[in-house]
């Protein structure tokens, strides 16, 4: 018998680098971001010299968590990761950085101590998992109990968006022009699927009044027939707006996202109509989805690893939703490469995985990997390569990390209203609900 050989997997170092990666100027109903959005890039390094990746928010509030909770990894091993969240309570976070209110810059629920911590801890056991499957020549799937579907499939994001920045504001140019109308939202979505086969559509709302994010979508129905449609306004109308989108498109919509801010509106809205609800925004954490399931004011759960804290509680996400009869998908932020091979890996695995992902990553003109992901037929395929299947690209992540180093700070916290700031100075963010 042939002993298995030994491997050292304690964790040595935990490599932390800010990158500062270009967003192009797509709107949402607080107004428009800056042309560069902060993300945290993590290495974790084992004894044997194996590295992992992860990847997270990179903004302040983040990174101030990051070192520490980094730290306590060090001398663990990447297998130890349940005993790292057991004790990650125990960093404090600065209270001014939890305002208890919901996340209106980064349109993804209440911010909670738990959920900064949570959202660091993602990136770390990402990055464990993607060491500890490159050790043992498993993919990160495998780790996670194997995959039940050989491609995972996302749908085109499409968001009313500027040709370009404002004039004087340095960005990265893009090739996809404006859409600030039924017609240019179908122009891009006919550049969706002639560059990554998507065949389902969410356009971003909560933009224009609902009458004409109403003809968009109807209009994508007309070009689009019989394709899945979603409509997410990030919670911009009130329960009666919302009812009545949900009349009005109520034929062609998949679901309905975040309509209507907080649970009980949701619910208000989810007993007034037989279109789906989906969220990101009222069930963002555990402690939420007693009442939201109880009220019955979403149908479908829209899970982010980096704000639920990793892959595995993404899977415990899934099973509670398949309990209690909700559906299951997910939620995008701007990401990077490693990312969406975490999203891939973990949504390989979810059994009733009946939605098409959200990614952000068609808008990323940049990444920190040496090989773009792609998309196929609109789909990801599942790597079965030892660990997530990509690799850093060394120079590019020092691009990256030079701009932030560069940066006076106006970049470093991602702010949804900067841009529409500079093109209008009289924007305020909208109260809500905004129609
Ligand atoms: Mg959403």
């Amino acid at each position: 018998m042939t002993a298995t050989p030994s491997r050292d997997l304690t964790v040595t170092e935990v490599r932390l680098t800010p990158v500062l990666v270009a967003d192009p100027p797509l709107l949402n109903t607080q107004g428009v971001h800056q042309p560069y959005t902060p993300r945290l890039i993590v290495e974790v390094v084992t004894a044997d010299g194996i590295s992992g990746l992860g990847e997270t928010y990179g903004d302040t509030k983040y990174l101030e968590l990051a070192r520490p909770l980094a730290d306590r990894l060090v001398g663990h091993r990447v297998d130890d990761l349940n005993r790292l969240f057991a004790g990650a309570d125990e960093v404090a976070v600065d209270a001014a950085r939890v305002s208890g209110q919901v996340d209106v810059g980064g349109l993804r629920g209440v911010q909670t101590a738990g959920k900064l911590r949570l959202s660091v801890l993602s990136a770390l056991e990402v990055a464990c998992l993607d060491a500890l499957g490159k050790s043992l020549g498993l993919p990160v799937h495998a780790l996670l109990g194997g995959k039940v579907r050989d491609a995972v499939e996302y749908s085109a994001y499409l968001f009313y968006k500027w040709a370009e920045h404002p004039e004087g504001v340095p960005a990265e140019k893009d090739d996809w022009g404006a859409a600030v109308d039924p017609a240019g939202v179908v122009e891009q979505a006919r550049r969706f699927t002639e560059r990554y086969g998507f065949t389902s559509f969410k356009l971003k709302g909560g933009v224009f009044p609902p009458e004409e994010e109403i003809a968009a979508v109807r209009a994508l129905a007309a070009a689009f027939p019989g394709h899945p449609l979603r409509l997410d306004p990030n919670g911009a109308w009130s329960v009666e707006t919302s009812l009545k989108v949900a009349e009005e498109l109520g034929d062609v919509l998949e679901y309905l996202e975040d309509p209507a801010l907080g649970t009980p509106a949701m619910a208000e809205v989810a007993a007034g109509t037989d279109v789906p609800l989906a969220t990101n925004m009222c069930v963002t954490t555990f402690a939420e989805i007693e009442e939201a399931f109880t009220r019955d004011a979403v149908q479908v759960v829209l899970s982010d690893h980096h704000y639920w804290g990793g892959l595995r509680n993404t899977q415990h996400l899934a099973a509670i939703c398949r309990t209690f009869g909700v559906g299951v998908s997910m939620h995008s932020n701007t990401h990077l490469g490693i990312s969406l091979a975490a999203m891939t890996h973990v949504a390989s695995t979810v059994p009733d995985l009946h939605h098409a992902c959200d990614s952000h990553y068609p808008w990323q003109s940049e990444d920190v990997l040496t090989e773009r992901m792609t998309f196929e037929d609109g789909t990801v395929r599942v790597s079965d390569a030892p660990g997530l299947g990509v690799e850093l690209d060394r120079d590019r992540l020092a691009f990256l990390h030079r701009r932030w180093l560069d940066d006076d700070g106006a970049l470093r916290d991602r702010d949804d209203a900067a841009a529409m700031r500079i093109a209008d100075p009289d924007w305020v963010r909208p109260a809500v609900p905004r129609w």
